[in-house]
C-alpha cells in the first residue's frame, strides 16, 4: 500500500517535470503543483535521479527574490521518441529527443509519392520505414535511448492495434510492434528495455498534435476533421481523446449519404457513404494532381474542382454535424488535403452548414478553425501520444530499475 501511494506520488513529480521540458522546475513549484511535502518531493526527485539531467556546475538556476537562486530539475534528454506515418502514398518518421518542442525539419524524414502501394505491401513500406529510422538514429543528436514508438495509418485502428476495415487491410494479420522492433537496428537495441508500440489512426494523432502544440492547444473539448483520401473525426471530450468502444469511432466518412445520387459505392463499407463522393477519389484527381491544380490558377479542370469542392464540403458539413450536436466541441478544427489546397472553396460551405445544421446554443460557442499542423500532421501526433501515454511509465520503470542495480 505504501509502495502504491509512492509510485503514485513518483508519478505526479514526474507529470510536472513533463509538462516543463524545457524550461525546467524548481522543487517549491513541483511541491506546490502536487501538494507534496519538502521531504517526500525531495526523496522522490532522488529516486527519480536516473531520468534526471546530472547535477553539476552548468546547471541554470531560476531567479529568486533574495536568498540562493534554487536549482531547476529538469529530465534527461537523452531519451526520446519514434514516429512513424504510413499514408496511402507515403511514409514519413521522425526521431525526437524529449523536449516540448514539437519536432523540428531536422528530426523527420519523408518519402513521398511512392513506388509502393503502402496499403497492399506493408512488408516494403516497414522495411523502408524502418531504414530511414535508423538512419535518424545515427545522428549525432539522436536521443541514446527510446522511450516509446507511435505508428499513425491512414485506416481505421482498433483498440488492439489492428487494422479490420479499409484500404489497409492488407496489414490487417501483422503484429505491427513486433515487426517494427524486429527492423530495426542499433538504437533500439541500446535501450535499456523494449520499448511499447502504439497504433492509431491518423486522425486521432493529428488531433493529438493540435491539443499539445497547434490550434487545440488548452482546449478541453475539440473535433478533427481529415478532410483527404479518406474523411474520418477525432474527438477530445474534457481533455481526453475518445476512441469507443472498438477503437475505431470517428469513423464518419462511412456514414451513409442518403442524397448521394450516385453509383458511387464504398470498396470498404459497400455503401453510398460520405468518403464515396466526397473525398479527394470522389473527385478523380490523386493528391499530386490536386496539388497542381491549387497552385494553378488557369487550369483547365480548376473550376469544376472548385465547384466540386465547395458541393462536398456541404455535405462533409451536415455528416459533421451530428458529431457537433452530440460532442458540443469548443472548437472544430478542419484538416487534410482538400481544406489545405482549397481554403476557400472547402472552409465557408463547411463552416455555414455546421453552423446552419447544429443546435444554435453549441454554434454560438463554437469555433471552426482551419488545422496549423499541415501536412505531417499524423506523424507529429505520434510524439505528443509519446509523451503522453508512453514516457510516464517508461521513465518509471527506468528510474526502479536503474536505482536497483545501484547505477
Ligand atoms: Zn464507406
Amino acid at each position: 500500500m505504501a509502495g502504491d501511494v509512492r509510485q503514485i506520488n513518483r508519478r505526479r513529480v514526474l507529470e510536472v517535470l513533463l509538462a516543463h521540458l524545457d524550461e525546467g522546475v524548481t522543487q517549491p513549484a513541483i511541491e506546490e503543483a502536487t501538494r507534496l511535502s519538502r521531504s517526500s518531493v525531495s526523496a522522490i526527485l532522488r529516486d527519480l535521479q536516473p531520468v534526471m539531467r546530472p547535477e553539476n556546475g552548468s546547471i541554470p538556476l531560476a531567479p529568486s527574490r533574495g536568498g540562493r537562486p534554487a536549482r531547476l530539475f529538469h529530465l534527461s534528454e537523452d531519451f526520446g521518441a519514434i514516429g512513424i506515418e504510413f499514408g496511402r502514398t507515403h511514409v514519413r518518421v521522425g526521431v525526437q529527443r524529449l523536449t516540448g518542442q514539437e519536432p523540428d525539419e531536422g528530426e523527420i524524414l519523408s518519402r513521398e509519392n511512392l513506388d509502393i502501394d503502402v496499403p497492399r505491401e506493408p512488408d516494403p513500406a516497414l522495411d523502408l520505414a524502418a531504414e530511414l529510422v535508423d538512419s535518424l538514429l545515427s545522428r549525432p543528436r539522436a536521443p541514446s535511448a527510446i522511450a516509446g514508438v507511435c505508428i499513425a495509418l491512414a485506416a481505421p485502428v482498433n483498440t488492439d492495434g489492428r487494422v479490420r476495415m479499409g484500404p489497409f487491410q492488407a496489414w490487417s494479420d501483422l503484429d505491427l510492434g513486433s515487426e517494427l522492433v524486429e527492423r530495426l537496428g542499433h538504437g533500439m537495441r541500446s535501450s535499456p528495455k523494449t520499448p511499447r508500440v502504439l497504433i492509431d489512426n491518423d486522425a486521432n494523432l493529428a488531433l493529438r498534435a493540435e491539443l499539445r502544440w497547434g490550434a487545440a492547444r488548452g482546449v478541453a473539448n475539440a473535433i478533427y476533421l481529415k478532410w483527404s483520401a479518406g474523411i474520418g473525426a477525432a474527438s477530445c471530450v474534457n481533455g481526453v481523446v475518445i476512441r469507443g468502444h472498438g477503437g475505431v469511432g470517428g469513423e464518419i466518412g462511412h456514414t451513409k449519404v442518403s442524397d448521394a445520387g450516385t453509383d458511387a459505392k464504398c470498396e470498404w463499407c459497400h455503401r453510398h457513404c460520405l468518403e464515396s463522393v466526397a473525398s479527394l477519389g470522389a473527385l478523380g484527381v490523386s493528391a499530386a494532381e490536386l496539388a497542381a491544380i491549387a497552385i494553378d490558377s488557369s487550369h483547365p479542370q480548376r473550376a469544376r474542382i472548385e465547384r466540386e469542392v465547395e458541393d462536398a464540403a456541404a455535405l462533409v458539413g451536415s455528416t459533421l454535424a451530428a458529431t457537433v450536436n452530440a460532442l458540443n466541441p469548443r472548437l472544430v478544427i478542419v484538416g487534410g488535403l482538400c481544406p489545405e489546397l482549397f481554403p476557400d472553396a472547402a472552409l465557408g460551405p463547411l463552416r455555414s452548414t455546421i453552423e446552419g445544421s447544429v443546435f444554435p446554443p453549441i454554434a454560438r460557442d463554437m469555433r471552426i478553425c482551419p488545422s496549423i499542423q499541415k501536412r505531417g500532421s499524423g506523424l507529429v501526433g505520434t510524439f505528443a501520444t509519446v509523451i503522453d501515454e508512453l514516457v510516464p511509465d517508461y521513465l518509471l520503470s527506468v528510474a526502479e530499475n536503474r536505482a536497483f542495480a545501484g547505477l
